[in-house]
């Protein structure tokens, strides 16, 4: 394929960067490098970057890398950092207005402090907006995509586009465009009720605590690998087959949450991550009969 060097891209305002390790950009802190990544300065500098590549060029979007594992060997193409891209949350005709690379959390609490109530469950995410609409992520009874009333995406020619919430097919931890073709997300605006700002504050407090107490999270994780089967928590299953604490090059199914895997030291590659993901997913279907679904994304190359 023939890829373009940075010194030949023109009216830029970001920055390239080649054989960019990942581990950097993910929060189980592993993984290969990308052949290329780019660090737009705003959106217009992201869709003028685009334009210059060629189509067939891979692509990767990342957020916070907070669900997301590049095996070892990396991958082949670009990648787009989209965090420090963001300005912040703003009000926009009593909408949330939020660029695709702003922190999740940001959101929940931006709507505090408006007296907006029901962006309170992304407080705990530790993602972007980008990635909590191409996830649907969500917790104790909320979801992105209940909150979402129309967001913009950017394609391949750096066109952008508003898209009703219509257009999108959601569900647990999905979201697709209805219509083919290749877009991402370059904002969103969210309508949300008129609330009490400081009740708000306390849900999110409470929301907070009871991810102190029951998540590992003051160490590298991407939070719930698998999603919750019908009816069921991923964690009760892994944990009834007896798999916390397996282990495997450093990382291992945290004894604290058993529906995630932590990479304490560091050591772990993007291989022993992989291969506990495989071996808890073989023994609770062996052991229970059901199939247990990655949530975590896994893009790259094995080596
Ligand atoms: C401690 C911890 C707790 C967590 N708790 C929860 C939880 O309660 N609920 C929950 O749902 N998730 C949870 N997660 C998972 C994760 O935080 C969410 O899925 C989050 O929304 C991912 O956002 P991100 O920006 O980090 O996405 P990334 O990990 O960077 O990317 C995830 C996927 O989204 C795609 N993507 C990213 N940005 C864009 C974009 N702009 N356009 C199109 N696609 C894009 C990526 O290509 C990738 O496929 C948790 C993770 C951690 C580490």
């Amino acid at each position: 394929m023939q890829m373009r060097e940075p010194e030949n891209f023109t009216g830029l305002r970001g920055e390239v960067r080649s054989a960019e390790p990942m581990a950097r950009h993910v929060t189980w802190r592993t993984g290969g490098t990308v052949d290329r990544c780019y660090v737009p300065a705003d959106l217009d500098d992201l869709a003028c970057f685009l334009r210059q590549l060629p189509s067939s060029e891979p692509l990767l979007f990342v957020g916070l890398g907070s669900n997301l594992l590049v095996r070892d060997a990396g991958f082949r193409g670009t990648a787009i950092l989209m965090h420090s891209a963001a300005r912040r949350p703003a009000l926009d005709g009593g909408l949330i207005h939020a660029e695709a690379g702003v922190a999740s959390p940001k959101v929940a609490r931006f709507a505090a402090l408006h007296d907006l109530s029901g962006a309170e469950f992304l407080a705990g995410i530790p993602g972007c907006v980008g990635g909590a609409l191409a996830m649907n992520a969500g917790c104790y009874g909320g979801e992105t995509w209940n909150i979402v009333e129309r967001v913009v995406t950017i394609d391949r020619s750096g066109a952008q586009r508003i898209r009703a919430r219509d257009e999108f097919a959601t569900a647990y931890r999905h979201c697709s465009l209805k219509t083919p073709g290749e877009e991402w997300f370059a904002a969103a605006w969210f309508r949300l009720p008129k609330g009490d700002g400081a009740a708000s504050r306390e849900r999110m407090k409470g929301f907070l605590a009871r991810r102190v107490a029951t998540q590992p999270l003051q160490l590298p994780n991407a939070g719930s690998v698998f999603r919750n089967p019908a009816g069921d928590h991923a964690a009760r299953l892994i944990e009834s087959c007896g798999l916390k604490g397996l282990a495997r090059g450093g990382a291992s199914v945290s004894e604290k949450h058993a529906n995630f895997i932590v990479n304490p030291k560091g050591v772990a590659r993007a291989s022993d991550i992989e291969w506990l993901i495989e071996a808890v997913r073989a023994t609770v279907r062996e052991r229970s009969g059901v199939d247990l679904q990655p949530e975590v994304r896994i893009v790259g190359e094995a080596r």
